[in-house]
C-alpha cells in the first residue's frame, strides 16, 4: 500500500476512534492523582497516539513486553495493541468494541485483554501498522492476537522465541534473532541500519531506567501516594527508548524524592498480583481508603534492570527471558519484593479467561503462606463490566482487609 493511501486509511481510522470517545460510557468519580507525572503522562500519551495515526509515520504493532528499544532503532513508533486497548478501554465506548467480537463469534471465555484490541481493529479505530512485532510474552493469546493482526492488514509480521531457560545458548539463541528481526524491519522500511539509532534508544531506556528505579527505591522506605501506581503506568507504557520516557521517569523520581522527606500516615502494604484495572476503579479506590497497593509487575527484577551499552541485544535478551512467566523466577521475584517492600498481604487477581493467572496463582498462595502474608484470590475483569461487578466480591474484600488491621 502506498503511503498516500495509508495517510487516508489512518485519517479514517483517527476519525473512528475520536467517534468511539464520542460515545463515551458514563464518567466515572475520577480518583484524581496528585502527581504532576500522571498528567505529564497524559500529555505524552497524547502525543504519540496523535503521531502514530499520521499518514509519514513508521508504526509497528508490539506485544506487551517487547523490546521497544529495538523498535525506535529501527525508527518506527510502538503501538503496544494491548495497553493501548486498556487505556482507550477507559475514554471510549468499549461496550461497542466487545459487541464487535462477539459478532464475529470471538469467545467471551478469552480475556478482555485480548478481546479488546482485537474489538479496536474491528471497529476500524486502531492506525494501520506498517509492520507487526511480537515476542511470546506474557501469552500465546497475545501472540497469535497480533499474528490475526498482521494478517488483517496485511503486514509483514515478525516473531521472536523467547526461551525460559536462562543460560548461555538461550541468550546465543535470542540475540540471533533479534539481530535478524532488526535486519528485517530495516528492509520493510527500505532502509539502512543505523548503528548511533539503536545506541541513542538504549542509552534513553538505560537513563529513564535509573529514574525508574530511584523512584522504586525509595518506595522500599517511604510511603509515597500515587508513585506505586505511576510505576505501574510507565511500566505499561512501555515506551522505554524514547526520549519523552526519560523525562516522565525523572519526573516521577523527582516527586518521589520530595513526598519522601515530607513523608505520609504508614499503612499496611498489600501487594497486587495480576492484571490491574484502570485508576479510577471502584475496587482500588475502595482498597486505597484503608491500604497502601502496590503493584507486582512494576516492581519485577526484569523492570529496575539497565542494558549493557556495549552489548544491548544480550541483555535485551536476557531482560526478555526474566519478563517471560516461568513459575519458579516468579514466585523468587515475588519473595524478594514482598520482603524488599515489607508487604503484609496479597491480592492475587484472577481475570476472567487468564489461564497465565489461574496456573501461577497456587504457587503465589504457597509462598503467602509459606512467609505468614494474608492473602485474597478473587476473579475479576478488569475491563469487561459484563463479567465482574465489585459488589460481588465486597464482603471478601473488606474480611480481607480487617484481617490487616
Ligand atoms: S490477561 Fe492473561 S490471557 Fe490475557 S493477555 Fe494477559 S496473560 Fe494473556
Amino acid at each position: 500500500m502506498d503511503r498516500e493511501s495509508i495517510a487516508q486509511q489512518r485519517a479514517t481510522q483517527y476519525e473512528n476512534m475520536l467517534h468511539l470517545i464520542g460515545r463515551q460510557r458514563a464518567p466515572t468519580e475520577e480518583a484524581a492523582s496528585l502527581l504532576a507525572t500522571t498528567r505529564m503522562r497524559s500529555i505524552v500519551n497524547c502525543y504519540r497516539i496523535a503521531e502514530a495515526y499520521k499518514g509519514g509515520s513508521k508504526v509497528a504493532y508490539v506485544s506487551e513486553q517487547f523490546p521497544t528499544e529495538v523498535v525506535f532503532a529501527a525508527g518506527a513508533l510502538p503501538w503496544n495493541i494491548e495497553s493501548m486497548s486498556n487505556m482507550l478501554a477507559q475514554s471510549l465506548d468499549i461496550d461497542h468494541v466487545f459487541r464487535l467480537t462477539q459478532e464475529r463469534e470471538l469467545s467471551r471465555d478469552i480475556c478482555s485483554f485480548l478481546r479488546g484490541p482485537f474489538g479496536m481493529m474491528l471497529a476500524e479505530c486502531y492506525p494501520r501498522p506498517d509492520v507487526v512485532l511480537t515476542n511470546d510474552q506474557p501469552c500465546e493469546g497475545l501472540l497469535k492476537t497480533i499474528f490475526m493482526a498482521g494478517k488483517r492488514y496485511g503486514t509483514p509480521t515478525f516473531a521472536l522465541h523467547t526461551p525460559n531457560l536462562l543460560d548461555n545458548d538461550a541468550l546465543d539463541y535470542l540475540v540471533q534473532q533479534i539481530e535478524t528481526m532488526l535486519t528485517r524491519i530495516a528492509e520493510v522500511f527500505q532502509a539502512e541500519l543505523d548503528s548511533e539509532c539503536l545506541r541513542s534508544s538504549v542509552r534513553n531506556s538505560n537513563r529513564a531506567r535509573v529514574y525508574y528505579r530511584k523512584a522504586a527505591r525509595l518506595l522500599e522506605r517511604h510511603a509515597l501516594p500515587g508513585v506505586a501506581r505511576e510505576l505501574l503506568e510507565i511500566f505499561g507504557m512501555n515506551y522505554f527508548g524514547a526520549p519523552e520516557n526519560v523525562e516522565l521517569c525523572k519526573s516521577l523520581s523527582e516527586e518521589a524524592a520530595v513526598l519522601a522527606e515530607t513523608g505520609g500516615p504508614k499503612r499496611p502494604r498489600v501487594m497486587w498480583i495480576g492484571q490491574t484495572p484502570g485508576d479510577t476503579d471502584e475496587l482500588l479506590r475502595h482498597l486505597d481508603q484503608s491500604v497502601d497497593i502496590l503493584y507486582w509487575a512494576a516492581l519485577w527484577e526484569a523492570n529496575l534492570a539497565e542494558l549493557d551499552e556495549e552489548q544491548p541485544f544480550r541483555s535485551i535478551a536476557e531482560r526478555a527471558i526474566r519478563y517471560h512467566w516461568s513459575a519458579e523466577r516468579m514466585e523468587r521475584d515475588l519473595d524478594r519484593i514482598a520482603d524488599t517492600y515489607g508487604i503484609e498481604g496479597f491480592i492475587i487477581a484472577n481475570t476472567w479467561g487468564c489461564r497465565n493467572m489461574m496456573a501461577i496463582g497456587p504457587g503465589f498462595r504457597s509462598l503467602a503462606a509459606r512467609k505468614g502474608i494474608k492473602h485474597l484470590t478473587i476473579s475479576i475483569d478488569p475491563v469487561d463490566r459484563n463479567n465482574y461487578v465489585f459488589t460481588h466480591i465486597k464482603n471478601r474484600v473488606d474480611a480481607f482487609l480487617e484481617t490487616l488491621r
